[in-house]
């Protein structure tokens, strides 16, 4: 029945449908609540009421799905944060974390960053893809149709050339799409024998080559204590600018050292985690329009009390994203848990969080005139969630909701399955 040689699909009858902002879709009817929406060549065709697009597809040879006022209907969730591939499992540290250990200790009894970059550098090529398939696969079947993949688990030439051809290589494999960036200045690592600066002068050198193997459309950098100071960052971030990369960068999660204010001046695309960025960084995001990313999901994983502020940046007028920050030390890979944990922890409203998750996403991945919403004429990532409402999704926490996953306007997973062609 599925992506059969009809002329497109119908999915009628949504319980809620909720569309995101959209600029092409018109209601007929000023009272017009839409609940049907019509995919056809991958594309979001049309938008309205069940009763009105049944009538004016009749003529058509439309396959209809048919949510009997019982699913929901929204976009495919934009995950705009996520270190997509490394090897070296840290399950086992969840112990020592529980037990107080600090990061240092843990860093120190040999786990930590440094053991995830180790088994990093020691894998293939092709152990690092089947990870990241696996890994795609359960983002899929929770409902994620479009990622951004960081490199930043190798911290040496060789390795983020080869975290970044990996990622390279499972975007063609995969139905998500990928948007890459490279972060060879995640840290600073350990076996590093020179200063601070040599090391981002090593990373700058790598620019050529990512940009000719066309590897990378993003830089990142984290800007923090502990971290890259905003000094070393702004060198890194302009000399990436001057290449033509686009910015994003890893800002005042543990301290504010003024990494979102630098953000905001160099025009990066996103500024993300942001814990404890003040409401002058928040008006100086808004000013130059960067979106403010928050990642609740990681001070949930660092059993944190604090996390990012999301009133002060609805306040200021910045646009929200969320998402996952999946990494070796944050196992979390469901943006329906992030939203829950965007509306519990943050207390954004539920359609607050799947906007921050939807379209907010798509604009922290400037690609929120392709995704990131239900409009006509933008690309069909759709879910078909079984639940009544949007409330649902963070009020049944802890659940897979995806019933429907439509990329480009094909199914590939039904009734909560992927569908193998
Ligand atoms: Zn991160």
């Amino acid at each position: 029945m599925q992506n059969s040689q009809k002329e497109g699909i119908v999915i009628s009858n949504a319980s809620e449908l909720y569309l995101g902002p959209v600029s092409n879709y018109e209601p007929i009817y000023s009272n017009e609540i839409p609940d049907a929406v019509v995919i056809k060549n991958g594309l979001i065709e049309a938008i309205g009421e069940t009763s009105t697009i049944l009538s004016n597809y009749s003529k058509f040879d439309y396959e209809i799905i048919d949510c009997k006022k019982k699913k929901t209907v929204c976009p495919g969730f934009v995950d705009s944060h996520t270190h997509l591939v490394f090897a070296g499992d840290r399950s086992h540290e969840l112990r020592m974390k529980i037990q107080g250990k600090s990061y240092l200790e843990i860093a120190q009894s040999g786990g930590g960053i440094m053991f995830s970059v180790n088994k990093t550098r020691e894998a293939s090529k092709l152990e690092l893809e089947a990870l990241a398939l696996k890994r795609l696969d359960e983002m899929l079947l929770h409902g994620t149709t479009t990622i951004e993949a960081k490199s930043g688990y190798g911290l040496d030439a060789k390795s983020e050339i080869k975290i970044l051809e990996v990622i390279q290589s499972v975007n063609e494999k995969h139905p998500i799409d990928i948007v890459p960036t490279f972060l060879g200045c995640h840290i600073k690592p350990a076996d590093y024998l020179g200063n601070q600066l040599e090391y981002i002068e090593s990373m700058i050198q790598l620019l050529p080559q990512i940009k000719h193997q066309n590897l990378a459309e993003y830089v990142d950098i984290w800007t923090d204590k502990g971290a890259f100071s905003v000094e070393e960052s702004q060198h890194f971030l302009n000399e990436s600018k001057k290449m033509g990369f686009k910015l994003r960068v890893h800002a005042d999660e543990l301290e504010n050292v003024g990494a979102a204010l630098m953000a905001a001046d160099l025009e990066a695309v996103s500024a993300d985690h942001l814990l404890f960025a003040e409401a002058v960084s928040a008006s100086a995001l808004a000013q130059s329009q960067v979106v403010a990313n928050l990642l609740p999901a990681t001070p949930f994983v660092l059993m944190l009390k604090k996390y990012a502020n999301y009133q002060m940046f609805k306040d200021a007028g910045v646009e929200v994203a969320l998402s996952s920050d999946f990494n070796p030390n944050c196992y979390i890979l469901d943006m329906q848990s992030v939203i829950g944990l965007g509306s519990f922890m943050m207390k954004m409203l539920p359609e607050e969080a799947l906007r921050a998750a939807t379209y907010g996403g798509a604009k922290a991945l400037n690609r929120e005139n392709e995704i990131g919403s239900l409009d006509i004429g933008k690309k069909a990532d759709v879910l078909i969630l079984d639940i009544p409402s949007v409330a649902s999704i963070p009020y049944r926490f802890g659940i897979n909701h995806t019933d429907t996953v439509f990329k480009d306007g094909k199914i590939i997973v039904k009734e909560g399955r992927k569908i193998t062609n």
